[in-house]
């Protein structure tokens, strides 16, 4: 019998089962792949703060960004440059590795090539590399990635959309200082080029519709020729309740991505470590019941919960701007004053100060009027 069985070795499983070793409780990790980090779902672009949450040395790190261009359809561009390290791309592969290696080396047990098919309060059944198995605990963790069975074993239901994402790697010459992001690549989100060198980059798009298609187009403008290929999903929307009896959901699996940028390795740890913390006290009181890990959905939305429903306001909001829209957005942004204002607040974690400091800026007016967007602005003040 365990205390706590996490399901899933990505960054955030890791850092569940890491922290809760490092507590002194008896761990498990199972993951369905037969190494750590395969395939690779991720473009690899970490803020300075979700890097810091994965804990880990600089192996992974290919290249440092100190900003990025937006670039329209329409060919408008809009430089932020912070002048200093805003973000780090890494190889997702040696970083979930080196996390889940740290959760080993906490103590944590790791059984690898397994796979959880369905939670009941205290049991997990399993199979896998030791057949079929029902493993018991004290509490389950399930960070079982965008498509959590676990979530959906439980009645717990699933985040309200999914993204679909493709990337590339190719070879390309680009400043490895800044990102590009080209939101007219894909309507209902966006897409991007990330440098990892001088003469490579990761070039994709995420969105609802076509997607395949619309990757072709985006990346015909660059070359044919791709060394590596990312396909996956990004869920949007937190699960109307992210526990249940015994069971905590976190990261991807609970819907924890921003909306915004469809980062979820911040979110997502910080959800492990709200998860872990709470199992923790509930341990320690000999309550693990769905009444006493309700407190671990309050520590989520306390951290991070009104950062998502902005992110999903302003996500229904990009939905609806045309190719038109975003040029005005891009020229009107452009603005010295409101530029300096961006590259001091703006945090790719915490939209929401940079938004409210934008909002009482008169030269925006006009362009908040032809969004639309005057009630949602006032439901911010
Ligand atoms: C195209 C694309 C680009 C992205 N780019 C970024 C980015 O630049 N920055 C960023 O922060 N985020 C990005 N994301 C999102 C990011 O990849 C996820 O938010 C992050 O990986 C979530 O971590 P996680 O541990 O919750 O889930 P995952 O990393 O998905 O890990 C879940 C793990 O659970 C395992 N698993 C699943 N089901 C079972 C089961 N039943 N039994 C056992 N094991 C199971 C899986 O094999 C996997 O290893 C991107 C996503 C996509 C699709």
């Amino acid at each position: 019998m365990y205390d706590i069985v996490v399901v899933g070795g990505g960054p955030v499983g890791a850092t569940a089962a890491r922290l809760s070793a490092e507590a002194g409780l008896s761990t498990l990790l199972i993951e369905e792949h037969a190494s750590i980090g395969h395939p690779v779902q991720c473009a690899g672009l970490l803020s300075s703060s979700a890097f810091a949450e994965c804990e880990v040395t600089n192996r992974s790190v290919h290249n440092t960004v100190s900003g990025a261009k937006v670039i329209s359809g329409k060919g408008s561009e809009l430089l932020f440059d912070a002048k200093k390290t805003k973000a780090y791309v890494v190889d997702r592969l040696a970083l979930d590795s080196e996390m889940v290696h740290a959760a080993a080396d906490a103590g944590a047990d790791i059984r690898l090539k397994t796979y959880a098919k369905w939670v009941r309060p205290g049991l997990l059944a399993t199979r896998g590399i030791n057949g079929r198995e029902e493993i018991s605990c004290e509490i389950c963790i399930a960070a079982d990635g965008p498509r959590s069975g676990i979530a959906r074993s439980a009645g717990l239901g699933r985040p309200r959309l999914l993204l679909a994402g493709i990337q590339a790697d190719i070879p390309i010459n680009r400043d490895p200082r800044f990102v590009e992001i080209h939101p007219d690549a894909s309507p209902d989100f966006f897409g991007w080029v990330i440098p990892i060198s001088e003469t490579r980059a990761r070039i994709g798009l995420c969105g609802l519709t076509d997607i395949p298609a619309r990757f072709r187009s985006f990346i015909g403008k660059y070359t044919d020729c791709s060394v590596h290929c990312v396909t996956g999903a990004i869920p949007l929307g937190p699960l109307e309740k992210t526990y249940a009896d015994r069971l905590m959901v976190c990261g991807d699996a609970g819907g924890f991505p921003k909306p915004t940028s469809g980062g979820g390795v911040y979110t997502g740890i910080r959800s492990a470590r709200h998860a872990v913390a709470t199992a923790i006290r509930a341990l320690e009181l000999d309550h693990t019941a769905e009444k006493a890990l309700y407190t671990y959905e309050r520590l989520w939305k306390a951290d991070f919960g009104r950062e998502l429903s902005l992110g999903m306001q302003l996500y229904d909001m990009r939905r609806r701007m045309t190719g038109d829209d975003i040029d005005l957005a891009i020229r009107t942004l452009s603005d010295p004053t409101i530029l300096r204002i961006i590259v001091e607040d703006g945090d790719m974690d915490r939209p929401g100060r940079l938004i409210k400091r934008l909002l009482f800026k008169p030269e925006l007016l006009p362009l908040f009027g032809r969004l639309g967007i005057s009630q949602f602005l006032r439901s911010m003040k």
